[in-house]
């Protein structure tokens, strides 16, 4: 092994056993739990060790760094998920490699997701993205991370099961920085599970939950995430911010 593989792979064996560890506390499978690598600012040849390391979910923040890197590595076995702040006009490149977009927020980006899946003929998994310290009627604003409100949910859930190419998979969010979670992780992801019940009462299948980094992923597994999304702790601190 290269020193990078060697180094990709101590890191990823020691977010497994963190991973492990949080569901043996919690009482839950550690089947029940997928780890995606957020491989953004990294390089595909990173993508590439990863996947040998047997890693089969990354994600993507731009997609002018992911869509050259999916293409470097259409040959493996990856879903690609894409977790950035996402305008309209990037959704016809995203909806060529992304088989998830974890960050829809609005309506006007359900309309287009749809469409170009439809084009592109393929089926996307949508995640609507919760900022939990939005307020109804507001993602929250430019500059920050992006998201809906949680009383704005039910309604876009409802646009994206009606849209033609698109399958509601569920919910994804970023613990908060600011506003009554701050600081307070699991709080926060305990909340977002109270919304997925409420999402899956109208709509079963709609069972993701994705939440929880490389410093709280504990708690989002306390909480009952699905899915945590890893970069530095598997890749290593970013060399520029992403
Ligand atoms: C970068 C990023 C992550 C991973 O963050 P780390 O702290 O590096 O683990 C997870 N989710 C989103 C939406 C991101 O942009």
């Amino acid at each position: 092994m290269t020193d990078r593989a060697m180094e990709l792979s101590d890191n990823l064996a020691r977010v497994e056993e963190r991973i492990f560890a949080a569901c043996e506390a919690a009482g839950r499978k550690r089947e029940e739990v997928t780890l995606i690598v957020v491989t953004k600012t990294y390089p595909a040849s990173d993508v590439r060790l990863l996947a040998g390391l047997g890693v089969r979910h990354v994600a993507e923040n731009r997609d002018q760094d992911a869509a050259p890197k999916a293409a470097e590595c259409a040959d493996l076995p990856l879903t690609w998920h894409f977790v950035g702040q996402l305008q309209t006009n990037k959704v016809r490149s995203v909806a060529g490699y992304a088989g998830v977009v974890q960050s829809v927020d609005r309506p006007r980006l359900v309309d287009a997701l749809s469409k170009a899946a439809v084009s592109a003929g393929r089926e996307l998994g949508v995640l609507l993205q919760v900022a939990l310290d939005a307020e109804p009627g507001e993602q929250s604003g430019p500059g920050t991370r992006g998201g809906l409100a949680p009383e704005d949910v039910g309604a876009l859930a409802d646009t994206v099961a009606a849209a033609e190419g698109l399958r509601l998979d569920g919910l994804m969010t970023v613990a908060p920085l600011a506003g009554p979670y701050a600081g307070r992780q699991q709080a926060a992801f305990e909340r977002l599970m109270e919304i997925s019940s409420s999402l899956r009462a109208a709509h079963p299948a709609a069972n993701m939950v994705s939440a929880g980094m490389s410093a709280d992923l504990e708690q989002a597994v306390a909480a009952g995430a699905t899915h945590v999304r890893v970069g530095t702790a598997v890749l290593g601190v970013r060399p520029r911010l992403g």
